[in-house]
């Protein structure tokens, strides 16, 4: 088989496109391929204008490139000055598509997919790197397939919603992202942490035929922009917080006691020298040295052992299946944890009183957990979800490379799209 004819075939040129000639520029360590019409294209051809198949060759545009993939791992380019057509029902001359041009200008549908796919894979630096573009125009690239496809979404089953918010140590930029708990993908990514978030994501909705009233469950950290927003904008949902929250709240409350201690006390500030991690963690999730750790604390009398014994208490109320039972264990530890702060005269203990305080506040929500059928576990995946997101977009904190690669890993998005 002649090369001309092989990529006639690779390209799936069809009857209306012919290769003119296959030339390896050995200076560029280029393959460039000529393409140009045949006489077939003609009576194939519609008029974008008016619709009619009366269209007749009129002359040729300027010469463009297209990259396309690498053949013998040389870059290739598809070459062609695309025919201008005249419509011969309403006059007006145009220039016809390209069938392999994809949705970035200069780059064919194959080029596009192969590297979509490997930014799937990696960051879109390395990506760039392999194939010899900048990182921008293949972020560029992303756009424009992640905001084709998404507007095209339907939310209309969208009954189960989660909510949390990106970024949240940074102090600025937050994100907050809206996902569908049921079909697990994000649904919407947006600037702020405010109230207003939830007008935003109701309006989406509306956009992508889907309704704030078909809305029945809604799961959320306990900030009260987001209880507020909320109770506005979906009053057919009931709120349920979620496992993940509540206990990393009664977390922060137990480092917070920890800086305390450590602060008030020369001793205890000896003892608790670097074990910030020691406590956010699981014993089960303990490396050996940390094992080792708490073996020589367990018997000293420090305010943040009895802290963090505090937390697994709340862990355990998770236990059970029953939301009767959650109820009284989750009652229970409000009471214990109230009543040894109110025994400490030191008041080591009061960011744990705080945290039973919003315990009971919010018990109902709380208590949605134990609700039939609502899973949180795709909420729960979300720190994670962020972090690998961060990691593909690294050197681009700006929230628009952020939202466009959430969208593209998590959004169960059509990519790519040239619908
Ligand atoms: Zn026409």
């Amino acid at each position: 088989m002649i090369p001309e004819k092989m990529f006639h075939s690779l390209l799936a040129l069809g009857e209306s496109w012919r290769i003119k000639q296959v030339e390896y520029v050995e200076k560029a360590g280029k393959v460039l391929i000529r393409v140009e019409e045949t006489a077939a294209l003609w009576p194939a051809e519609k008029c974008p204008h008016c619709g009619r198949a009366t269209v007749r060759g009129y002359d040729h545009a300027p010469e463009r490139r297209w990259r396309h993939l690498n053949v013998c791992q040389l870059q290739s380019e598809i070459v062609c000055a695309l025919p201008r057509g005249e419509c011969q029902a309403c006059q007006k001359v145009y220039t016809v598509r390209a069938p392999w041009e994809g949705r970035s200008r200069g780059q064919t549908q194959e080029f596009e997919a192969f590297a979509l796919t490997l930014m799937r894979e990696m960051p879109v630096k390395k990506a760039g790197e392999i194939l010899g573009e900048t990182d921008q125009k293949l972020w560029r690239m992303l756009f424009a397939h992640v905001a084709a496809a998404w507007a095209e979404l339907s939310w209309e089953n969208v009954v189960w919603v989660g909510a949390d918010e990106m970024n949240r140590r940074k102090g600025h930029n937050y994100l907050t992202v809206f996902v569908d708990l049921a079909a697990k993908r994000v649904l919407l990514a947006t600037e702020g942490k405010d109230a207003s978030v939830w007008e935003r994501f109701a309006e989406q909705l509306l956009a992508h035929n889907g309704h704030p009233k078909a809305i029945t469950q809604i799961a959320i950290d306990m900030s009260p922009a987001y209880i507020k927003g909320v109770r506005e904008n979906f009053g057919n949902a009931t709120i349920s917080f979620d496992k993940f929250h509540v206990v990393s709240q009664v977390t922060e409350a137990v480092e917070a006691v920890r800086r305390k201690e450590v602060r008030q006390d020369p001793t205890a500030r000896e003892q608790l020298e670097k074990t910030c991690w020691l406590w956010r963690k699981n014993p089960e999730s303990w490396k050996p040295a940390e094992q080792t750790r708490w073996e020589q604390l367990k018997d000293k009398p420090l305010v943040t052992g009895l802290a963090y014994a505090m937390r697994l208490q709340l862990q355990r109320a998770y236990a059970t299946a029953s939301v009767t039972e959650a109820r009284t264990r989750l009652v229970d530890w409000c009471a214990w944890v109230r009543a040894e702060a109110q025994a400490l005269t030191s008041g080591l203990l009061e960011p744990m009183r705080k945290a039973a305080d919003t315990v009971e506040r919010h018990l109902e929500g709380i208590l949605g957990h134990w609700k039939k059928g609502l899973t949180t576990a795709f909420l729960e995946g979300l720190n994670s979800l962020f972090s690998a997101t961060k990691r593909k977009a690294r050197g681009y904190r700006s929230t628009e490379y952020q939202t466009a690669m959430l969208y593209f890993v998590a959004g169960k998005l059509q990519v790519p799209y040239y619908g």
